[in-house]
């Protein structure tokens, strides 16, 4: 209990100790603004004391504020009591210094830029117009008009001061007071290299030669040079040393200026002008160099997250046991994992630049196409299945899960693809969608398979594709056959049916096993004639064949049919029923004979 107490008082305390800390900052700069660029018993001509709070309140969360606010509030009004318009004057103008800074934090806080504004471009030029535009522009107004109560100039002239002072002030000095608080400029400096250390300090003091150069004369206007460096350093050293940079050109460029020294003395007006215009030089180049270094540290997050990601996707990639490829919109394969040569016996190498179906190693043309259309579609990834030759020539069967890549404009840019080798499953498969069709005994098709094959055949004379006609077979007094030599005897004979059936009808035909000692034909574009010929061969050459028992003894049986011709219209149902009515009279007729339903 008690160490969270004094954790939480030493965390109030620290809190305290940071406003008191902003508020001698904010008085000292507050004071120097008004003893250095006062010149006319109006407002300073340069106001950086806006600028440091704006930094403080961007950096540091809601709780601190009103600490931050408390310490400026009475650091501005001490200022201003002891320095420039007295006691009376210092309540409203520091209720407006302080003000214009929140509204500056609250304004980027609601463009959710607060801590971030200096990461890009867009940034940027959302605190330059909140801070050095926006907020000047609605608290100088009423600030103009007190400022100007009390020093009796003239109210636009007051105005233009307070706008130019705290605008010019806020664009160049809060950058760098926000990467100082935040810590920016101290983790730049620890997390470099020796190397990259005296490269920044050397880079520091070409910018400090070059500004005591142009600004140590006053013949030449040659306020264009500094920007040389600052750009250079923008782009070796990123934001931390961009500001310091900066810092280093307004540190002796001020100092320089108010000394009479300098390009900006060519202009020959009075110091306020010539202060503001040295503020105005510099806003301009923070603002060119301060975008270009935002810019580029986004790059180089964005290379880091892009390499990242990169030795991610090789991880993946080339440890995955399924092969990793990715086509480009041509189908072209452009890259192929390791696992590759495992799984198809093409090598990376192989694969890529060619198209996967020129290697017989990928689906054929159509299957590739009807992916490719339901990727595109759909969006959605797709899986195919294809059987496709090895290099050796030995066929295999392939899953392909398949995903679409696109631009950031939805448009097709390729495929990424995920193969392995399906084919122990693809073999199971088989095997049991063999099984469920098939009848164990004789190899024949069963009764699932005769059914859905005569459905088809139906459905095909429905449209006038082709005549047809069935037969139902049954092997006439075959129980006597299993009464005689036993089950394993009519099982033989039922195999010796089986063969002679096949043997006897064309290669077009179906002859299925559909149960007991029964079983159908399907003759294919047979006319009635034609399947009358066909039965009465099978028949024949049942009374031909002969059984041999394990015993020696031949056992011969003859078969009844009744055949049925497929005309349109009529179901399987019915066309089965006149078939079996056949088969029916056929036996009663004495068996050993066909019959033709009516
Ligand atoms: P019918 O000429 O009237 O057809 O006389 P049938 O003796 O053949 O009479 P039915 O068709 O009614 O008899 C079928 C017999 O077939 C009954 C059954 O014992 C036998 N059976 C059915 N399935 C099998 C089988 O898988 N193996 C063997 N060995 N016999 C079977
Ligand atoms: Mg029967
Ligand atoms: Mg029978």
């Amino acid at each position: 209990m008690q160490g969270v107490a004094s954790v939480s008082i030493s965390g109030g305390q620290r809190g305290w100790a940071r406003a008191v800390m902003l508020g001698i900052a904010y008085f000292t700069a507050a004071t120097a603004m008004i003893q250095l660029t006062r010149f006319d018993g109006g407002l300073a001509s340069l106001w950086l004391a806006t600028g440091l709070l704006t930094a403080e309140l961007l950096t540091t969360d809601r709780q601190q504020w009103r600490k931050s606010v408390i310490a400026c509030l009475i650091a501005n009004f001490a200022a201003t009591a002891l320095f420039s318009f007295g006691p009376v004057a210092a309540a409203p103008i520091a209720l407006l210094n302080v003000g214009e800074a929140m509204l500056a934090a609250t304004l980027m806080r609601r463009l959710r830029r607060a801590q971030s504004y200096l990461n890009s471009l867009e940034g940027v030029i959302a605190f330059a117009l909140v801070a050095a535009l926006i907020a000047p522009l609605v608290t100088g107004l009423p600030g103009a008009a007190v400022a100007a109560s009390f020093s009796g100039m003239p109210f636009a002239a007051e105005f233009r001061s307070w706008v130019l002072g705290h605008g010019l002030g806020s664009l160049t000095f809060t950058p760098l007071v926000t990467l100082i608080i935040s810590g920016r400029i101290v983790r730049w400096l620890r997390g470099s290299t020796p190397a990259a250390r005296i490269e920044s300090v050397a880079w520091m003091m070409v910018m400090a030669a070059t500004t005591l150069i142009v600004f140590g004369q006053s013949t030449a206007p040659l306020l264009f040079v500094p920007i040389l460096p600052l750009i250079i350093i923008a782009f070796r050293l990123e934001q931390a040393g961009t500001v310091i940079a900066i810092f280093i050109l307004a540190g002796i460029g001020a100092l320089m200026t108010a000394r009479g020294y300098g390009p900006v003395q060519l202009m020959g007006a009075d110091p306020a002008d010539q202060l503001r215009l040295f503020q105005f030089y510099l806003a301009i180049t923070a603002l060119t160099a301060l975008p270009v270094a935002a810019e580029l540290s986004q790059r180089r997050a964005l290379f880091r997250r892009i390499e990242e990601s990169e030795a991610r996707f090789k991880l993946i990639t080339e440890s995955s046991t399924d092969m990793i490829v990715t086509l480009d919109r041509n189908g072209t394969v452009r890259y192929a994992s390791p696992s590759a040569t495992e799984v198809t016996g093409f090598t990376p190498e192989q694969l890529i630049g060619r198209r996967p179906h020129e290697l017989l190693c990928g689906p054929d043309q159509a299957t590739l196409d009807a992916a490719g259309a339901a990727i595109q579609l759909a969006g959605r990834p797709t899986t195919v299945e294809y059987s496709a030759r090895t290099p050796t020539g030995e066929s295999r069967w392939f899953e392909a899960h398949t995903r679409g890549l696109f631009d950031e404009h939805g448009k097709l840019t390729g495929w990424v693809s995920a193969v392995r080798d399906v084919s122990a499953r693809k073999a199971l498969e088989l095997r049991l969608a063999h099984a469920a069709s098939t009848d164990p005994l004789t190899g024949l098709a069963n009764r699932r398979r005769f059914d859905s094959l005569l459905e088809r055949k139906i459905e095909d004379r429905r449209v006038n594709r082709g005549y047809g006609c069935i037969a139902l077979f049954d092997i006439d007094f075959f129980k006597r056959v299993n009464d005689a030599h036993g089950h394993a005897v009519g099982d033989l004979v039922l195999e010796t049916f089986a063969a002679a059936a096949l043997r006897s009808v064309r290669g077009e035909d179906h002859v299925a096993r559909l149960g007991g000692e029964e079983f159908g034909l399907i003759l294919e574009g047979a006319s009635v004639e034609q399947a009358m010929v066909v039965c009465e061969r099978v028949r024949h050459a049942i009374a031909r064949d002969v059984t041999r028992t394990p015993d020696g003894i031949e056992v011969s049986v003859t078969v009844s049919a009744g055949v049925a011709e497929i005309t349109p219209g009529q179901s399987r149902l019915q066309l089965m029923r006149a078939a079996d009515e056949a088969l029916y009279r056929a036996k009663a007729g004495g068996r050993d004979r066909l019959a033709l339903a009516a």
